[in-house]
């Protein structure tokens, strides 16, 4: 859970306020404990310590990098062991959250996960068949399809070539991959509605959220599973 770690803490060494830099101290420049930071804080210089999910990704890498260098191991070599640990700790904590802030989709997920709605690939075990089961609109354009993709492998299989159904599967794919950009759209306007509103536009906008990246998530095998099919070539 996000506590407002950050707007409490002061540094360890000089006591100076961390709100705007958790990790490191903008005082001093003591490495600091990074336990119960979060991505968005380890990034407030970017963030002002919220969890925002529009992010200006050029000062984001500029952050990571300032940090990189700061926090970086080899610096801490003659400190005491804690700071040696805390470097090493920070290190790690910077790098998972850039990787994870960087990418909108990810981004979501791990604000997902914050605010205890996690539906990330590392919780697929809770959503496992949702990712199997189509969503409610789509199950007979879904149905149809995977009963052409049952054909063309059938053909693979025989060696036959059949260029309408290769041709039905091309659009298909097209017209999934329409829907997949449709929910990105989607997953943006929703972020909007994150940054800007009140507790219930908030709300609201988490559970949309969650909603569409599971929609996401079945699209995205949805679209790789044909593109399968119409790569593997015929015996
Ligand atoms: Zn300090």
């Amino acid at each position: 859970m996000d506590t407002p770690r950050t707007n409490e803490s002061n540094c360890w060494a000089c006591h100076a306020s961390l709100a705007a830099s958790p990790l490191l101290c903008p005082h001093c420049g003591k490495v600091q404990p990074s336990a119960g930071i979060n991505y968005f804080q380890a990034f407030a210089a970017v963030t002002g310590g919220q969890p925002l999910l529009t992010l200006d990704l050029a000062a984001l890498e500029r952050e990571f990098h300032r940090l990189s260098r700061k926090l970086h191991p080899d610096r801490f070599a003659r400190a005491s062991e804690g700071e040696q640990a805390w470097s090493l700790a920070a290190t790690a904590l910077l790098n998972d959250a850039y990787r994870a802030l960087k990418d909108p989709v990810q981004r979501t997920e791990y604000l997902l996960e914050l605010k205890g709605q996690g539906v990330g690939e590392q919780n697929a075990g809770r959503n496992k068949s949702a990712d199997r089961q189509p969503p409610a609109d789509l199950l007979e354009e879904v149905f149809e399809l995977n009963m052409q993709l049952e054909e063309l492998r059938m053909n693979q299989k025989m060696g036959e070539d059949d260029p309408a159904l290769t041709a039905d599967l091309t659009r298909a794919q097209a017209h999934f991959d329409g829907l997949l950009a449709q929910v990105d759209s989607d997953l943006a306007s929703q972020a909007a509605l994150w940054d800007s509103g009140d507790d219930t536009a908030r709300a609201a906008a988490l559970k949309s959220m969650a909603s569409l990246l599971d929609r996401r998530r079945y699209l995205r095998n949805l679209v790789r599973d044909v593109k399968d099919a119409l790569a593997t070539p015929a015996l």
